[in-house]
């Protein structure tokens, strides 16, 4: 993992990747170069919180409706808030068929939150994952346009 992540680090993030209008959602992250099964693709950026500070600050964006799809669990007591400082990989829409995972990875002992591609990425691919939201009532009509789409995020 230590090794996938220092490869990851060597080539610059805008020489692997960009962000373009995409068809699924407003703005998508695209690749600029191929990615094999497995290869790191971009880490997850932000604010590392504790879980408690997270739960205030959910609350908070429910309440400006931004929502709470830029929070993401590292470990247990561990959350990263990619709301105001998320790096490109904030703009990596949802897709009920995705191409990609967000994976938490232990690097020399430090959990990162990085997106592992899950099959072969072509180079002009908008890179995905499943955001995997709870289910709710309130539903968040999904428009990725996968074979299996559910239809909602949530
Ligand atoms: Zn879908």
């Amino acid at each position: 993992m230590a090794a996938r992540y220092r490869k990851l680090k060597e080539i610059p993030v805008e020489q692997r990747l960009v962000v373009r209008r995409s068809h699924i959602h407003g703005w998508g992250l695209f690749t600029l170069m191929p990615f094999a099964p497995n290869d790191m693709i971009v880490e997850y950026m932000g604010e590392k919180i504790r879980r408690c500070v997270a739960d205030q600050r959910e609350k908070k964006y429910e309440e400006m409706g931004l929502g709470s799809c830029y929070l993401f669990a590292l470990d247990a007591s561990t959350i990263i808030d990619a709301t105001r400082a998320g790096g490109p990989a904030r703009f990596i829409n949802h897709c009920c068929g995705p191409n990609a995972d967000a994976k938490v990875v232990a690097v020399d002992g430090v959990p990162k939150l990085v997106i592992v591609a899950r099959r072969a990425l072509a180079v002009g691919e908008e890179v995905t994952y499943d955001y995997k939201f709870e289910y709710e009532n309130d539903k968040i009509a999904c428009h990725c346009g996968a074979a299996k789409c559910r239809g909602s995020m949530n």
